[in-house]
């Protein structure tokens, strides 16, 4: 009976889940969950996805699920102009770098710039004060903030805004066709384009491997989900990019080395596959049970993207002296 009333409970969750739709029609994502960014005053983490409005200011973006208007913010210096939507299964979603607001706001958007100019602005709305259907225009399409190029980032937050979600968890977008790539290999501190069957040395306690990965959509790269660690068949080290703490925000050094670079059109991020600061997305660290004894072993990488396919990279680690 119980059993029945979980498969029952996790219908209903994925039933909700599955019924927000993509705020732009016929788009593809551009950008993942938690990808590296250097922009504005501190590296982050991209806390959303980004859709294409085909390089356009002015698309109209969707909401997507019915909801209420929770909050404007204006000239914010990473989201630029922002709408976010409370929704009635504890979500919310947050929609940045807007050119304009829907018609229904706008003139409250005007009344506050003739006040305060372009200062940052935020305002809260009370509940049940502005309601959107699910598909209706929250607004159009831009490059506010720290966009270079008109697009829409989209994010799913919880109620009290303490956690960001993988907004593909929630909104089901085509698969990219792509490639996942290792292109180089960091360990101990040198740089060395991947090679699939090579031994490399490391010097250390432990070995301490980067990697500059990513799946490749013609020249478009996009962040990995998950990324696990082998050494003779056994798990190390597990990072996956499900949901972040938004507490976290500023700390993309726990899985990404501190010469990473994502700004403009730049994207560069070496995943860390070793402990130095543990963050939320790292899920296993078995290092401290690393045999210190080891001089040679076979390693893979799993790599997986967020449409869950998987590709694994084999080579071999050999002590040096
Ligand atoms: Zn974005």
């Amino acid at each position: 009976m119980k059993k029945f009333l979980i498969i029952f409970l996790f219908l209903i969750v994925f039933i909700a889940f599955s019924n927000f739709i993509p705020p732009v029609d016929d788009s593809y994502i551009t950008s993942s969950f938690l990808e590296f960014r250097s922009t504005g005053d501190t590296p982050h983490f991209h806390g959303g996805v980004d859709f294409s409005t085909f390089l356009k200011e002015g698309i109209p973006i969707k909401a997507v699920y019915e909801g209420n208007l929770s909050r404007i913010e204006i000239n914010d210096e990473i989201y630029g102009n922002v709408v976010v939507i409370q929704h009635p299964n504890g979500y919310k979603s947050l929609y940045a770098h807007l050119s304009m607001f829907p018609k229904k706001i706008q003139s409250i958007v005007d009344d506050l710039i003739s006040e305060f100019g372009n200062n940052k602005i935020e305002v809260n709305f009370p509940e049940n004060e502005i309601s959107f259907s699910q598909g209706e225009i929250v607004g159009y399409s831009g490059k506010t903030g720290e966009a270079i190029k008109p697009h829409i980032h989209i994010e799913i937050r919880n109620s009290n805004e303490t956690m960001l979600f993988d907004p593909l968890n929630f909104i089901n977008a085509e698969p990219l066709n792509g490639e996942i790539v290792i292109k180089e290999i960091v360990i101990d501190g040198k740089k060395f384009d991947f090679v699939e069957g090579q031994t490399y040395e490391f010097q250390n306690n432990f070995p301490h491997i980067a990697i500059n990965a990513f799946l490749q959509v013609n020249k478009n790269i996009i962040g990995l989900k998950e990324l696990k660690l082998y050494f003779s068949n056994k798990l190390v080290y597990h990072i996956m990019f499900d949901e972040l703490p938004i507490e976290e925000m500023n700390k993309p050094f726990t899985v990404y080395t501190d010469d990473s670079i994502a700004a403009g059109y730049i994207y560069k991020a070496y995943y860390k596959l070793y402990p130095e600061t543990i963050g939320y997305s790292v899920k296993q660290n078995n290092f401290p049970t690393f045999n210190q004894n080891l001089d040679f072993f076979p390693v893979s990488i799993e790599l997986i993207d967020f449409w869950n396919r998987k590709e694994i990279f084999n080579f071999n680690l050999k002590r040096g002296n």
